[in-house]
């Protein structure tokens, strides 16, 4: 059985590492506010991932992709624009589009809440299994914005037979919006709390 910090009465700086008593507030070492939990820390977990969700469903249902031809211009969803890829043959194109921006962001969803979840209820996981999951949370989060330069990249390296542009329009806006609230979402864990009883 090991001891935490927090029942030796000690608390960690977050910034700098230096342990105090747990009566100190301010590190005296480098000025951070010292707690031992963050009180709030789930309240904003939670707070992110239903903005992340919410700003999520118009970057489905307003068009994100536009395609030009002489005589006609079609507009498509993100799941319109994977079908259409597949219709004109391009398996991959498509995978990719898919797992960029449909797979990866619910997946993070799932994560995330699953997270919180478990968090909240104890028993869920075991605290290795919250901690190796908070781990790849944090580590997807890193690289969250790909999913937007993936989408803005392949979309405009599409080779219809005409030209395919990404819409600048709500979609974009709220998938990127999207994008940053469920990284801050994760930012906001403070994965302290997955080892207390
Ligand atoms: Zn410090």
């Amino acid at each position: 059985m090991t001891v935490t910090a927090r029942q030796a009465g000690l608390v960690a700086c977050t910034r700098c590492g230096r342990v105090w008593p747990a009566d100190v507030h301010t590190c005296a070492r480098c000025g951070a506010p010292l707690s031992s939990r963050d009180p709030g820390a789930l309240q904003r977990v939670w707070a992110w991932w239903i903005a992340g969700l919410v700003v999520y469903i118009p970057a489905n249902v307003y068009p994100m992709l536009i395609t030009r031809t002489l005589n006609y211009s079609s507009e498509a969803t993100i799941l319109g624009g994977v079908i259409e890829l597949l219709s004109h043959g391009d398996v991959l194109v498509a995978l990719v589009v898919f797992v960029a921006s449909i797979l990866i962001p619910v997946g993070k969803f799932i994560a995330i809440g699953f997270l919180a979840l478990s968090v909240e209820k104890r028993r869920w996981m075991s605290e290795h299994g919250q901690h190796r999951l908070h781990a790849v949370v944090e580590f997807i989060g890193r690289w969250s914005m790909i999913d937007v330069f993936v989408v803005a990249i392949l979309a405009s390296l599409v080779r219809f037979d005409a030209v395919a542009t990404i819409n600048p329009g709500i979609a974009a806006v709220s998938f990127a919006l999207s994008v940053a609230f469920t990284m801050l979402a994760a930012q906001s864990f403070d994965p302290r709390t997955i080892w207390d009883d």
